[in-house]
């Protein structure tokens, strides 16, 4: 089965210049989708991972069954604001502004391994942005996990020193 033939390209989403890939006929095809968690799963088989740290919010649609059928801990990590206990926050520039990556500060435990899992990197400000979290935390970071790596964008320049595991490179 090729992963790649369920992501869409979408052009000028959500903005002019943009290619957005869409993951959703992905998610829809059971199959399709079952190969992906499968093909996580199997790359962690061999590594000493604690817990599944899944980025709001398409990384949580990944992380969630990955964690599941791993049987380890899963921790959301959300966009500014939206976690209701005290928090740990880092900040990371967009475009235009910045944006900030934010778990509770009860979600790990110090010396744990984390796998970070999104749904794909660009420029990889978000998921170096993660990792960064994580190791505020006391964690370390054994891992980043996604489906798609956009090449061009070279995200792996911004994930120096980290493990990166990409099922499509796009
Ligand atoms: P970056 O921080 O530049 O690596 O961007 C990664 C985050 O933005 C991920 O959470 C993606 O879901 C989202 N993202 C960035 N570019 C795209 C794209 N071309 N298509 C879909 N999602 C994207």
């Amino acid at each position: 089965m090729q992963l790649q033939d369920y992501i869409r390209n979408i052009p000028d989403f959500p903005r002019r210049g943009i290619q957005f890939k869409d993951i959703t006929p992905l998610l829809k095809s059971p199959d399709a989708f079952n190969e992906a968690i499968d093909a996580f799963a199997r790359y962690c088989a061999p590594r000493s991972i604690d817990l599944i740290a899944g980025i709001e919010a398409r990384g949580f649609l990944l992380a969630a069954p990955l964690a599941d059928r791993l049987e380890k801990p899963l921790v959301p990590v959300r966009k500014r604001g939206k976690l209701p206990f005290d928090t740990y926050s880092v900040s990371y520039a967009l475009e235009y502004g910045e944006d900030s990556v934010e778990i509770h500060q009860d979600a790990v435990d110090a010396g744990q391994r984390v796998l970070v899992v999104d749904d794909l990197i660009a420029t990889g400000g978000t998921v170096a942005a993660t990792a960064k979290l994580m190791e505020k935390a006391g964690a370390a970071v054994d891992a980043v996990a996604v489906l798609v790596e956009l090449v061009d964008l070279d995200g792996r320049a911004a994930l120096k020193g980290y493990e990166v595991y990409s099922q499509i490179q796009i």
